[in-house]
């Protein structure tokens, strides 16, 4: 039927969250500007060592890549035609001397003389000799070792080398596809021993010699025992022989690859790979270099070096470069940073560079990449730096932020004491004030015989008397709370019965509680469990309660007084018929100095103390006060306080429950 609220708070505490939040945003405030500042100077700081950092890095890798013109411009003089020599011996001697992977010679008019194209060399096709036309005409039909006979007269007969050594050649052949291999290589040794042989061309110009030392290597297969050696050596000198008869470049290419095949072991041919590389660059078109310095070519990671006139062109691989040019620019590099020659194109391919620095005029498109051994030394410094800056900065703003809040507390509970001061002066002061003025009246109307008759006189005398005793209330309330708020109410627990509280109740209680008839009624439980209390201030309590149902309660009266236990807990409570309270005054009401209806509170003698003394007193036995009301209706203020049993259970057995009683 009631309204409830139970534990209300004191409402005036939350008065000191404006003065806490003022006082943290005076610290929070400023401390984060502070680490801000800090952080951003720090950042600003780290910037400007990077700057001086890449300053001193960058110079050094500019003075790396001046260095690199000066190597360029001493490796293009080197690059002049040998004087004397043919563009064959040339080739050969350039290469010798290791100056590139492979070179393109030039005349004087930019035409290319080494090595020969395929077109230059070619051009000598001749007429057939109708000897070995007879010949062919045989083997043609399968009659090889006819056509052997036929090329063996040929080659007997005829004055002309070219002619001989073409018919020789073709009777091996024949006499190798009538099985008669030993024969074809006989031939083919002597052919190879003929001096006056050595120019005999076939009909595109190629030397028949060395392809018939080819062959007869090829002959002689693996059978390594019937001067294949000799053969395989012999040929070897003649390929490396550039100064000797005028070879094709491709014939020479060529028979060297063949060679390496059938002799893979011991063939010795320094040249082949330069005349692959400047045959394969050239296969892809015309050369271009561009003048004093280094340029791609068409083959991919091959570069071009031009020599000072023009004339030898190196053809450089980009692993010699970067080995080539490792001393040139790495001289003398800093302590903490590493050099690294990039060739076009490849620029972030090992990730993030320090720096980066374009590799000199010689070498247009490379660069000079910077890194730095053991990671970036700055950035582990500052890092270290800044955690340190962070670390005390963050201990000085808790120190100021903890200070703060203690400040804060101390502040507001001296506020807190001020008003109450202030608050009790003004109230004791004026409720003072009323039941002496009436003592005084009627005392002065005493005193000057100013009464009727005897009745009256007793009339008055009452009057002072129930006067003395709201003023007795009254002080012993200010003296509680007075006591209460110095924390120095000692309480002296005893064992009690709800019994003995009751009776020193009932001894104390004003008649005009439990008058007329019929106004007052208790109800007290038969198996009530016994307490651990102070007598005096418990009976405080429910006086207080009694006396303010009796205030807020208008005739006919109905106060009642219940007692029971339940759930190891007694509940003592006292109900009244009376005014009841909104939910937001059930809230207040335990408020020190709250008063629903101050004029009303007053007129009834009370000053706003009584229930903040109740609940002061109830908390100290470790028990709740509660009220349940409604407007109009009446109201029910319940004590709840643990029992003797159960404060002794919970000392034996903390986590244990109850059974109550
Ligand atoms: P007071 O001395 O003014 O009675 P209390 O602390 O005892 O002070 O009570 C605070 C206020 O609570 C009272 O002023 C009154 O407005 C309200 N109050 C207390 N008891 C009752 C009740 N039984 N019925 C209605 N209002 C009450």
């Amino acid at each position: 039927m009631f309204g409830r609220s139970t534990n209300p708070g004191t409402g005036r505490s939350g008065r000191v969250w404006p003065v806490l939040a003022a006082l943290l945003a005076t610290v929070i405030i400023p401390s984060a500007c502070m680490l801000w500042f800090m952080d951003a100077a720090m950042r600003n700081e780290a910037l400007a060592v990077r700057q001086r950092l890449v300053q001193a890095y960058g110079s050094e890798a500019a003075k790396a890549a001046k260095r690199l013109d000066p190597y360029w411009a001493a490796r293009t003089e080197k690059l002049i035609l040998p004087v004397g020599l043919s563009p064959p011996e040339a080739f050969q001697h350039l290469v010798r001397a290791g100056l590139a992977d492979g070179f393109i010679l030039r005349d004087q008019a930019g035409g290319v003389v080494y090595p020969v194209p395929p077109s230059v060399a070619a051009g000598r096709v001749g007429r057939v000799p109708a000897g070995l036309l007879a010949g062919a005409a045989l083997e043609q039909d399968g009659k090889a070792a006819q056509a052997a006979a036929v090329y063996a007269a040929v080659a007997a007969q005829t004055s002309q080398g070219d002619l001989a050594a073409q018919a020789a050649v073709a009777q091996a052949r024949c006499l190798a596809r009538a099985g008669r291999k030993d024969q074809a290589i006989e031939v083919l040794v002597a052919l190879m021993g003929a001096e006056q042989l050595a120019e005999a061309r076939d009909d595109e110009g190629r030397l028949i010699v060395p392809g018939a030392g080819l062959f007869a290597l090829q002959l002689m297969g693996d059978d390594r025992a019937g001067g294949f050696r000799a053969v395989a050596d012999r040929l070897a000198a003649w390929l490396n022989d550039y100064a000797g008869a005028a070879m094709g470049s491709s014939q020479r290419r060529f028979l060297m690859a063949a060679l390496r095949e059938v002799d893979p072991s011991a063939a010795v041919l320094p040249t082949l790979e330069a005349e692959d590389l400047a045959a394969e660059v050239l296969a892809r078109g015309p050369v271009e270099p561009a003048p004093m310095r280094l340029s791609p070519s068409a083959v991919a990671g091959v570069h071009l070096l031009a020599g000072a006139d023009g004339r030898v062109i190196a053809l450089l691989r980009q692993d010699r470069v970067l080995t080539d040019t490792r001393r040139a620019f790495d001289a003398e590099p800093l302590a903490g940073m590493r050099l690294t020659l990039t060739p076009p194109g490849a620029a972030g391919a090992r990730g993030e560079p320090f720096l980066m620095q374009p590799a000199g005029a010689a070498m247009p498109g490379w660069t000079l990449r910077v890194d730095l051994t053991g990671g970036d030394p700055f950035a582990s410094a500052s890092q270290r730096q800044r955690a340190v800056y962070i670390g005390t900065a963050t201990a000085g703003i808790v120190a100021v932020v903890l200070l703060a809040l203690s400040v804060t507390f101390y502040l507001g509970r001296q506020v807190r004491l001020t008003r109450l001061k202030n608050d009790l002066i003004a109230t004791v002061s004026h409720e003072l004030k009323t039941p002496l003025s009436s003592m005084r009246l009627l005392i002065d109307t005493l005193l000057e015989d100013r009464y009727r008759d005897i009745e009256q006189a007793r009339e008055y005398f009452a009057l002072i008397s129930k006067e003395n005793e709201r003023l007795t209330r009254l002080i012993d309330n200010f003296l509680n709370f007075s006591r209460m708020e110095r924390n120095r109410r000692a309480f002296v627990f005893a064992p009690l019965s709800v019994e003995e509280i009751l009776a020193a109740v009932m001894r104390a209680v004003p008649d005009r509680i439990t008058h007329p008839p019929g106004q007052f009624e208790l109800e007290v439980a038969d198996d009530c469990p016994p307490i651990s209390g102070d007598r005096d201030a418990l009976v405080t309590v429910v006086l207080n309660l009694l006396d303010n149902a009796h205030k807020y309660s208008g005739d006919p009266r109905r106060i009642v007084l219940r007692a029971w236990g339940r759930n190891g807990r007694l509940h003592v409570s006292v109900s009244d018929n009376g005014i009841g309270l909104s939910r937001r005054a059930a809230r207040r009401v335990f408020d020190r100095f709250y008063q629903v209806d101050r004029s009303l509170s007053r007129a009834a003698g009370g000053c706003g103390l009584g229930l903040s003394i109740v609940k002061f007193v109830v908390e100290a036995h470790g028990g709740t006060v509660t009220v349940a009301s409604r407007v109009g209706e009446g109201s029910t203020f319940t004590m709840s306080l643990p029992t003797l049993n159960l404060l002794n259970h919970r000392r034996a057995a903390p986590q244990g429950g109850t059974d109550g009683c």
